[in-house]
């Protein structure tokens, strides 16, 4: 990905791509949902209510919710077919249609659609939509899982509701996985928020555009154009030739992550810049920046591939 989109024009939108209401199982009704999600100081959410029938597959409509400073993307958490583990499948999926076909998946517990998990991302994709495995270590995600979706953008690398619930909401040992088989994939934090425990305004994303729009946000998205955060900003990441400099927020540890065991880091007391070395990245095709502030609240780049 690349990180001149850090300088470019526009402003960065925070936004929650992963929220359920009472279309689905959410305890709040989709105005309540956007309400408070634009009182919290967010810019957009998408609502992904579970795609299955008994619910009646909704693409929960937030279009009467938008404003000149909040907007909406359609989406659905999409289910079908099983993991390795025998469970069924959570793929977050956003900018699809709102007449999206739904799948045979009448609840959550049949297994018997003749449609693949393959195949319905493939198809929700081709819609439009930005495609994100949903929180792999609550789904104990295998590597051969993570390979039925080539149409994934990207893998949820941090899911508050799960972080809060199951001390599960952690994903980058899976996305790191499949960048170390070539797979370009992004990184989306998300809240996951059914608001019955404290499961929302924890994980979010930072998406640079010029527009507060729906068209703008989803083609920036598609781009890798943003970052994830549960706390700290990053302002910006220029690439040299012998190292990385990332400026953000008040830090206490810089860290830079490769293929396999390659890390490096700085720490120190209200870090707003550094400089890393990328002699530890020599035969590394991608790197990714990790900002960690006192708190142990963290903001993760998106992966950043190398031209060695
Ligand atoms: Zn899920
Ligand atoms: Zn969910």
């Amino acid at each position: 990905m690349p990180t001149s989109f850090f300088t470019a024009a526009g402003k960065f939108r925070r936004g929650n791509l992963h929220t359920h209401s009472t279309g689905s199982d959410g305890q709040l009704e989709p105005a309540e949902v956007c309400r408070r999600y634009q009182a919290e100081g967010y810019d957009f959410i998408a609502l992904t209510d579970h795609f299955v029938g008994q619910y009646d597959y909704p693409i929960t409509d937030t279009t009467p919710f938008r404003n000149g400073s909040f907007t909406t993307l359609l989406g659905a958490e999409l289910h079908i077919d099983t993991t390795d583990n025998g469970d069924i499948w959570h793929i977050v999926a956003v900018g699809l249609p709102a007449d999206f076909a739904p799948p045979d998946v009448p609840h959550f517990r049949y297994f018997d659609s003749t449609e693949t998990v393959t195949d319905l991302t493939n198809r929700a994709a081709k819609a439009g939509a930005f495609i994100a495995i949903a929180h792999p270590h609550w789904s104990a995600l295998t590597e051969a899982d993570a390979r039925c979706i080539p149409a994934a953008h990207a893998v949820e690398v941090y899911n508050h509701g799960c972080a809060i619930e199951n001390d599960r909401g952690d994903g980058h040992l899976s996305c790191e996985h499949m960048l170390n088989e070539g797979r370009r994939l992004t990184m989306i934090a998300t809240d996951d928020a059914h608001f019955a425990t404290p499961d929302h305004f924890g994980g979010w994303v930072m998406v640079k555009t010029t527009e507060n729009t729906p068209d703008a946000l989803l083609a920036a998205l598609k781009a890798g154009e943003y970052y994830s955060s549960t706390g700290p900003e990053i302002h910006d990441i220029r690439m040299k030739r012998l190292t990385i400099e990332v400026d953000c927020s008040k830090a206490q540890t810089i860290v830079v992550q490769g293929r396999g065991a390659a890390s490096s880091k700085i720490c120190g007391t209200d870090l707003t810049t550094g400089s890393i070395a990328l002699d530890r990245f020599a035969v590394s095709p991608w790197i990714r920046v990790t900002v960690i502030d006192h708190a142990g609240k963290r903001a993760w780049s998106n992966p950043i591939w190398l031209d060695h």
